[in-house]
């Protein structure tokens, strides 16, 4: 397949469900083409609160058709020198029937999307670049390395906390740490109306995607 000349599209997520359905992962657009090129999976589409099955082939076609029809804001196109294909928002794969584990890791950037990318004692938010993330009790006097003790935190506060506690550093935390109930990069999607269609495969349901990348 052509590659696009505009990149930002395939920066997307897709979700992916296994063959019942259930929510297994999230990854980039770039993958969710693959898979659906070697036709591993297929794209699942909503039309009028109907869900459709597409595999490769139908969904350039409707993409062509979609692509003449008026405008859609929440729409992604990849477009290549031949055809643009519409983003998929949600693909299932057609060999997968594992049942995801609930697990949900514990690393900087679902730490980042808890906080919102808020520093947790200046309420400052930040670029990546300029976060860092502080151990509330630190580890030089038991802290571990839990939700429930680590915080996103910009450099600056970083650097004035040190291996102080918080009191001793004369600062206050602006919300107590928490283990999320949801992964964090899931709620940050779930927020925006490009990934309405996930909410059926995740809320409520008796899976969902923790263990994302
Ligand atoms: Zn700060």
């Amino acid at each position: 397949m052509e590659q696009s000349r505009t990149v930002s599209p395939l920066n997307g997520s897709v979700l992916v469900l296994n063959r019942f359905y259930m929510a297994v992962h999230v990854v980039s657009v770039r993958r969710a083409m693959v898979l659906l090129y070697r036709e591993l999976s297929e794209v699942i589409h909503v039309e009028n609160g109907h869900y459709y099955n597409y595999d490769f082939e139908s969904w350039v076609d409707l993409s062509q058709f979609m692509a003449s029809e008026e405008s859609c804001n929440q729409c992604d196109w990849i477009r290549s020198v031949n055809f643009s294909v519409q983003v998929p928002r949600v693909v299932r794969l057609n060999y997968y029937d594992k049942v995801p584990k609930l697990t949900l890791r514990f690393n900087r950037r679902n730490l980042f999307a808890r906080d919102q990318n808020t520093c947790q004692y200046c309420g400052n938010s930040h670029a990546l670049s300029q976060l860092s993330f502080d151990h509330v009790l630190p580890r030089s006097r038991g802290g571990k390395t839990t939700w429930e003790n680590v915080v996103c935190c910009c450099l600056k506060c970083n650097g004035k906390k040190g291996d102080q506690l918080t009191k001793e550093a004369g600062m206050k935390l602006i919300r107590k740490p928490f283990r999320p109930r949801q992964n964090p990069l899931l709620t940050v999607k779930l927020n925006n109306p490009k990934y309405e269609i996930w909410r059926t495969f995740l809320i409520g349901g008796s899976s969902l995607a923790q263990d994302v990348g």
